[in-house]
């Protein structure tokens, strides 16, 4: 079975007198190791889909499986605990704690789970090292650059190994030079690491990053392709078509 399975989920949300309706029927399957781009114009639907998957809300009728678990089948509990161990979710606001440093923020989610093993303190340091933050460790979120923060938070969102990271926009307050960083980042997790992602992004340039596409426009996904070699023109062309 697939890490993450959504089946012809639907979802709406009343707004005063009118019910609007968020998502009308998506179904979606996520292989492991995947890197895949949602992609769709604001208010299309992907951070609902987003929040479905990482069990923030439950949909209205239809399902959402992450490893084999259905999701609105656990109590508040259950799930609080099933999205601390196996959802990895990254927004774009950072969200650190400001009087943490880097490491502790990354490490936040096993302090959490209870104390701090070897193994654990040996994973926090590989993990900073990864995202190149070794020389930062020690420094509060008030001190790292924008990029640095997001860095520290997808370290906090993978540090205990889940079974999916999930990214709605994550480079939406980031420059050009730390959106590519990250956008880099998730790339090298998904190729040499072999994590599965989902990413939420209405920029061709960010999508480009991902192996697959999906767009969403009305609460329906449209249509879903490959990445040809990171090529961010042929995407933006594709992704334009599909809105037309
Ligand atoms: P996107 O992330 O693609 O911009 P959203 O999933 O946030 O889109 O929103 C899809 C639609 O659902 C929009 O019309 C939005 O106004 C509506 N919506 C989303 N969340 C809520 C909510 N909590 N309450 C009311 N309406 C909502
Ligand atoms: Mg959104």
């Amino acid at each position: 079975m697939p890490p993450l399975l959504v089946e012809n989920v639907t979802k709406s949300f009343r707004q005063g007198q009118r019910v609007v309706q968020a998502l009308a029927g998506v179904t979606l399957a996520v292989e492991r190791g995947q890197f895949l781009a949602i992609m769709g114009a604001s208010g299309s639907g992907k951070s609902t889909l987003l929040h479905l998957m990482a069990g923030l809300t439950t949909p209205d009728s239809g399902k959402v499986m992450v490893n084999g678990t259905e999701l609105p089948s656990l109590t508040d509990r259950e799930l609080t605990l099933f999205r601390r161990r196996q959802i990895g979710l990254v927004f774009q606001a950072f969200n650190l704690i400001p009087t943490l440093s880097a490491e502790e923020n990354l490490a936040l989610p096993l302090m959490l789970d209870g104390s701090i093993s070897g193994a654990d303190r040996a994973k926090v340091d590989q993990l900073i090292q990864r995202l190149g933050l070794a020389a930062r460790r020690h420094h509060r979120p008030d001190a790292l650059s924008g990029g640095e923060q997001q860095r520290v938070a997808i370290g906090r969102a993978l540090v205990c190994d889940p079974a999916v990271l999930l990214a709605d926009e994550p480079t939406g307050n980031l420059d050009s030079a730390n959106s590519k960083a990250v956008c880099e980042l998730l790339r090298d997790l998904s190729v040499m690491h072999g994590k599965t992602i989902v990413l939420v992004t209405h920029e061709p340039s960010v999508a480009a990053y991902a192996q697959e596409v999906a767009v969403i426009r009305d609460g329906r996904l449209v249509e879903r392709f490959p990445v040809e070699n990171g090529d961010g023109e042929q995407l933006a062309i594709r992704y334009q078509e599909c809105l037309k």
